[in-house]
């Protein structure tokens, strides 16, 4: 667990509190937008918190490189910041 981003407010929230996440590569401007099933299947496969959801996700379209030599922009959006409910 090497060069984690610990000075993310957001990296110890789980994965399950995800409403979507949205992926955009710097690199070649692929993006992409992880719904909520694709966020399911990865908690699945043993993904529980934002951090090392990070460290999953890789650009489709690029070839293979290690996590700090990516250029990802990720943008999640939170369950509890989506949903506004009227009683
Ligand atoms: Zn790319």
């Amino acid at each position: 667990m090497s060069r984690a981003p610990v000075d993310h407010p957001n990296a110890m929230r789980l994965v399950v509190e995800l409403a979507s996440l949205y992926v955009a590569c710097d690199d070649c401007g692929h993006s992409r937008v992880l719904d909520l099933n694709s966020l399911k299947k990865a908690a699945a496969l043993g993904v529980h918190n934002y951090m090392q959801l990070c460290r999953k996700i890789r650009c489709s379209e690029c070839p293979k490189v290690p996590v700090s030599a990516r250029n990802l922009t990720i943008r999640p959006t939170w369950v509890a910041e989506s949903v506004y409910t009227v009683a």
